[in-house]
C-alpha cells in the first residue's frame, strides 16, 4: 500500500507521521516545536523528510493559513508562524510530490471520507478553539474559493453587539463562539447581569473569569455561569444556522478543544427549528488531534496520484 509522510505545522509545534491510503497512521507520532526562523524552519522540514524518504512517496502538509490553489504555498499565514513563511515554496523541500492544505480544510476533508460526515455530499466540519475555522464540502469537493482562502466562517459577521475580534474588525462570529469568546461573554455579563452578584465567582475580577471556570460553574449549577453558557451556545447556533440556510449540507461536523462542550443533540433540534432548508445531521468530529494529517495525506493521494 502506497504512503505519505503527513505534517501538521502549526505557530508552536509540528506533528508528524506516516500515513496510508486508507487513512490510517503507520509510524509513530513524533513532534517538534515549530522554529522561530525560516531557515531553520527549512532545516527541520527537509530532516523530517529525508528520515522518512524510503518508505514513502510523497509529503502532504496541513498547514495554518491560506493555502494558494496549487496546493504548494500558504498565501497568507497567521501571525505565530516565522517570517517568511508565506515565501517558502514546498516543493523545493523534497524531489518527491509535496502537497499543502490548510488545516480546517484537511480536517473537514478527514471527517468527510474517513470520519463522522461519511456518506454526506455536502458537510461543514467547524473547529470550535481558541478562535474558530471550518472546511466545507460541497458536492462532494472541497470548497476553495477563488484563491484558495474560501470557508473563513471564523470571520462572518453576526450580531451588531460591536464586539472588537482579535482581527480589528467588529462581530466576527470567532469573537463570539470560540474560546475566547466565551471568555469574553463571562466578563460582558459579569458587568451587566445580576445573577454575577451571587455567583460563586462574585470576588473574582470578572476580567479574569475563564472559560474552564465557565464550564465548571454549569457543572456546578451557577446561575451566572449558565447565563454565559447559554449566550456563547445560542451565538454559535446563529452560525450554523446561517452556514445550513446558505450551503443546505446534510451534517455540520463539530470538532475543537471547545467543540465538546456543545450537546450536539441540543444543537441538532435547535438548529433544525430555525433553518428554512431541509434538516441537517450535527455531530461531533471522529478523527480527532490528527485529522489535519489525516485529511491532507488523503486529500495528497487524491491529487498527486502517488
Ligand atoms: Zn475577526
Amino acid at each position: 500500500m502506497k504512503k505519505i509522510l503527513a505534517m501538521d505545522v502549526g505557530g508552536t509545534k509540528i506533528v508528524y507521521s506516516v500515513i496510508n491510503e486508507n487513512g490510517v497512521l503507520e509510524s509513530e507520532i513524533k513532534r517538534e516545536y515549530t522554529p522561530k526562523t525560516i531557515s531553520e524552519l527549512k532545516e527541520l522540514f527537509k530532516k523530517i523528510i529525508k528520515e522518512y524518504d524510503e518508505e514513502t512517496q510523497g509529503v502532504a502538509i496541513a498547514t495554518a493559513g491560506a493555502v494558494n490553489l496549487d496546493n504548494i504555498k500558504v498565501e497568507s499565514s497567521t501571525p505565530n508562524m516565522p517570517e517568511g513563511y508565506n515565501q517558502l515554496d514546498f516543493t523545493q523541500l523534497s524531489k518527491k510530490p509535496v502537497f499543502v492544505e490548510n488545516d480546517a480544510n484537511a480536517a473537514a476533508w478527514a471527517e468527510y471520507k474517513i470520519g463522522a460526515a461519511k456518506g454526506d455530499n455536502n458537510t461543514v466540519t467547524i473547529t470550535l478553539g481558541t478562535g474558530v475555522g471550518g472546511g466545507f464540502i460541497i458536492n462532494g469537493k472541497l470548497l476553495r474559493g477563488k484563491s484558495g482562502k474560501a470557508g473563513e466562517i471564523g470571520s462572518m459577521k453576526i450580531n451588531s453587539r460591536g464586539r472588537i475580534c482579535t482581527c480589528g474588525r467588529k462581530d466576527c462570529w470567532e469573537s463570539y463562539a470560540s474560546g475566547s469568546g466565551l471568555k469574553f461573554t463571562a466578563y460582558e455579563t459579569a458587568l451587566n447581569d445580576e445573577s454575577f452578584k451571587s455567583s460563586v465567582f462574585k470576588d473574582k475580577n470578572p476580567a479574569d473569569i475563564t472559560t474552564y471556570d465557565i464550564i465548571q460553574g454549569v457543572k456546578d449549577k451557577d446561575e451566572y455561569s449558565i447565563k454565559v453558557f447559554n449566550i456563547w451556545k445560542k451565538d454559535i447556533i446563529t452560525g450554523l444556522i446561517n452556514i445550513v440556510n446558505i450551503f443546505d449540507t446534510e451534517s455540520i461536523i463539530i470538532s475543537g478543544g471547545m467543540g465538546e462542550f456543545i450537546n450536539v443533540e441540543e444543537a441538532e433540534n435547535e438548529v433544525n427549528n430555525e433553518i428554512v432548508v431541509s434538516k441537517v445531521k450535527i455531530k461531533h468530529a471522529l478523527s480527532g488531534n490528527y485529522s489535519g494529517m489525516i485529511g491532507a495525506a488523503l486529500l495528497a493521494f487524491d491529487k498527486l496520484a502517488v
